[in-house]
C-alpha cells in the first residue's frame, strides 16, 4: 500500500480524532492528543540529534508512553528497537550494543538495571518515564503510582544525558521537521524471543509492519472502523502485541486498552468488563489461566467477540472452555514468527476452521512444506515450512551469514525458512508438527515434544506442560515431562505416566515427570522448553 506507520496514525487521527485511542487504568487518551504527543515527541529526538536511521531501544511495559515513544520514533525517521522489560542487565548490555542504539527510553523502575551496564554501552541520551514523573506528567500519561518496584524508590540523576521524557514532550511543539521514509525503510529491530541461541535482530520495515496489519485486518470480516475495542495484554515489545493489539488498533481506529502486566489476571478480567472489550488478541497460555483462575467467574466477559491465538499450540479445550465463559467468542489458531511481522496463518474466523491447524496463509502469503532438498512434498507429509510475502523481513540485522541461512532464493522467489516441521492437507489447511530443533531422538525414533505435551495437558489436573529429551545411555535420549498442576489439583508422576501410556506408543511416554508450581515463560509468556531441557540435562549431569 505504499504507506508507512506514523502516516496510519496520522490517517486515523483526522478521521477519528475525538476517538478513544488509548485507555490506561482509567485514563484517556483521544487519536488528536496521541497524534500530538508523538509529533511533540519527534520534535524532541530531533532536537537531541536523532537522525533518521538511528537506533532508539524502547525498553517500557504496555503505557501510553510506549504508543508515543514507538510512533515518534518512527515519525523522526529513526528505527525503534524493542527492549524487553524482563532483560538481565547483560541481556540490556548485549541488544543495546548489538543494535548500536545512542539512545533508549525507559521506564524509571528499570534504570536501575541501565545504570549497572552504562559505562560499556554508547547510550549518548536517556529518557526516563514513570513513577518519579507522576505528579506532574499530564493526567493521560501516568504510570500507575503503586505499580511494583524493584527494590526501594529509584532516584533517576536528571541532568544533561538523563532527561525526562515527560518535559522532553512538554517543551516542543507538534512540528517535527519533515523526513523521507520509504515503505523499505527499516521501522523495527525486533529481535528474536531468545527461546533459541543467540538473540539476533530482526528487520522490520515499514512496509513489513503495515502489510501485517493489513492482512490480519481482512481476517477481521466484520470489524467496524472505529468502533472495537481492543484489549492489549500482550506484549507491544514483542512484535505479535505490536502489530495485532497495537499497530492494527491503530489502523483501524480501535480504542486500546492497555494491561501493563497480563500477569495480573484481575487487572486483566477487570479492564475487559470496564472497557467491553472486543477483541482479545493473546496466546494459550493466557487463555488457559484465564480459564483456570478462581475470579473468573465474578467477570463479565461476554462482550469479547473476536480473539486470535498466536506464539504457541492452542488446544482445542483451551479454545472450546474461552468460548464457554466469553458467552461465545470466536476463538481461532493463528501462526506467525518474529521474522514474518509476525503473521502468515490464520484460521478463518467465520469460515471453516481446523481443529489443532493454523489455518491457511493470510493474503499475499505463499506457503510450502520444503523436504530436506527443498523441493515441495506431497499434501500430509511433513516438512519444513517456508513462507514468502510481503510481510516478510529484509533481514538479520548486521548478521548477513546468519540471514543467508534462513532467506533462500528458490522456485523462483525469496522464502523465510521457518525452523518449523509442518503438513498440508489436501485442502490447503496447515499444521505445525513442532519445532525442527527441539526433536527427540529416542532409540532411533523422532518424537515431536508437542504431541506429548498434548497428551500431558489433556490430563485433568495438569496446567502447564513441556516435554524434552534427557540423555539416556540405552536410547540416546528419552522423554521427561516437566508440568505444573492447576490450582488444588493433585496427581502422582505414576498417574501422569499411566494416562500419557493410554494415548501415545511407548517410546514417546515420559520416563519421568517433574511437578513445578509454574513453568518459565518468555517475556511473550511462550514456555521455555529449551531452558527446561538445559536444566533437565544438568540436573542429570
Ligand atoms: P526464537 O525464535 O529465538 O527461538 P521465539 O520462539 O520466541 O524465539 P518467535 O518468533 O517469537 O520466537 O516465535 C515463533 C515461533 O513460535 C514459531 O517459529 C513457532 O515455532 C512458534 N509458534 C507460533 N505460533 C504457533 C502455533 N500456532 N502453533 C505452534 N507453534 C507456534
Amino acid at each position: 500500500s505504499g504507506l508507512t506507520l506514523p502516516t496510519l496514525l496520522e490517517r486515523t487521527a483526522r478521521k477519528y480524532p475525538d476517538r478513544t485511542a488509548l485507555s490506561f487504568v482509567g485514563a484517556h487518551t483521544s487519536y488528536r492528543d496521541l497524534w500530538q504527543q508523538v509529533q511533540r515527541f519527534a520534535s524532541g529526538l530531533q532536537k537531541m540529534g536523532v537522525q533518521p536511521g538511528d537506533r532508539v531501544s524502547i525498553m517500557l511495559p504496555n503505557t501510553p508512553q510506549f504508543v508515543v515513544a514507538f510512533y515518534g520514533t518512527l515519525l523522526a525517521g529513526a528505527v525503534a528497537v524493542n527492549t524487553s522489560p524482563m532483560y538481565t542487565p547483560s541481556e540490556l548490555e548485549h541488544q543495546l550494543q548489538d543494535s548500536g542504539s545512542e539512545t533508549l527510553v525507559i521506564l524509571d523502575t528499570f534504570y536501575p538495571r541501565y545504570a549497572e551496564i552504562q559505562g560499556r554501552v554508547n547510550v549518548k541520551r536517556v529518557l526516563v518515564t514513570g513513577v518519579q514523573d507522576a505528579l506532574s506528567f499530564p493526567k493521560n500519561l501516568l504510570y500507575p503510582v503503586k505499580a511494583r518496584r524493584e527494590g526501594t524508590w529509584v532516584t533517576v540523576p536528571y541532568g544533561e544525558r538523563v532527561l525526562s521524557m515527560r518535559k522532553v514532550i512538554d517543551s516542543q511543539t507538534p512540528t517535527p521537521q519533515p523526513v523521507t521514509v520509504s515503505p523499505d525503510d527499516v521501522a523495527l529491530l525486533q529481535y528474536t524471543g531468545g527461546t533459541t541461541g543467540v538473540p539476533k535482530g530482526a528487520m522490520l520495515t515499514h512496509g513489513n509492519l503495515v502489510a501485517n496489519c493489513e492482512q490480519a485486518r481482512s481476517w477481521m470480516t466484520d470489524l467496524r472502523e472505529g468502533q472495537e475495542v481492543t484489549l492489549a495484554a500482550i506484549p507491544f515489545f514483542h512484535v505479535y502485541g505490536m502489530t495485532v493489539a497495537m499497530n492494527l488498533s491503530v489502523l483501524t481506529g480501535a480504542t486500546i486498552v492497555l494491561i501493563p502486566n497480563p500477569r495480573d489476571l484481575n487487572m486483566t478480567l477487570r479492564a475487559v468488563q470496564q472497557s467491553r472489550a472486543t477483541l482479545f488478541p493473546a496466546v494459550p497460555t493466557l487463555y488457559n489461566a484465564i480459564n483456570n483462575h478462581p475470579d473468573t467467574p465474578k467477570y463479565d466477559l461476554t462482550s469479547i467477540r473476536a480473539c486470535i491465538s498466536g506464539s504457541a499450540p492452542l488446544l482445542l479445550e483451551t479454545a472450546r472452555k474461552f468460548r464457554e465463559i466469553t458467552n461465545g467468542a470466536n476463538l481461532v489458531e493463528g501462526y506467525g514468527l518474529t521474522e514474518a511481522s509476525p503473521i502468515t496463518h490464520v484460521n478463518p474466523i467465520y469460515g471453516e476452521q481446523q481443529d489443532g491447524s493454523i489455518g491457511l496463509p493470510v493474503p499475499g502469503v505463499d506457503a510450502v512444506v520444503a523436504g530436506d532438498d527443498g523441493q515441495i512434498v506431497a499434501p500430509g507429509e511433513v516438512g519444513e515450512l517456508w513462507v514468502a510475502g510481503p510481510q516478510i523481513m529484509k533481514g538479520y540485522w548486521q548478521k548477513p551469514e546468519e540471514t543467508a541461512k534462513t532467506l533462500v532464493d528458490a522456485h523462483g522467489r525469496t522464502w523465510l525458512m521457518t525452523g518449523d516441521m509442518a503438513t498440508m492437507d489436501e485442502r490447503g489447511y496447515f499444521r505445525i508438527v513442532d519445532r525442527k530443533k527441539d526433536l527427540i531422538i529416542a532409540g532411533g525414533y523422532n518424537i515431536y515434544p508437542r504431541e506429548v505435551e498434548e497428551a500431558l495437558m489433556s490430563h485433568p489436573a495438569v496446567l502447564e506442560a513441556a516435554a524434552v529429551g534427557v540423555p539416556d545411555t540405552y536410547r540416546g535420549e528419552s522423554v521427561h515431562a516437566v508440568v505444573a498442576l492447576k490450582p488444588g489439583a493433585t496427581a502422582t508422576d505414576a498417574e501422569i505416566i499411566a494416562h500419557c501410556r493410554e494415548l501415545l506408543s511407548p517410546y514417546k511416554v515420559p520416563r519421568s515427570v517433574e511437578f513445578r508450581a509454574e513453568l518459565p515463560k518468555t517475556a511473550a509468556m511462550k514456555i521455555l522448553r529449551r531452558q527446561l531441557a538445559q536444566e533437565a540435562r544438568d540436573a542429570r549431569a
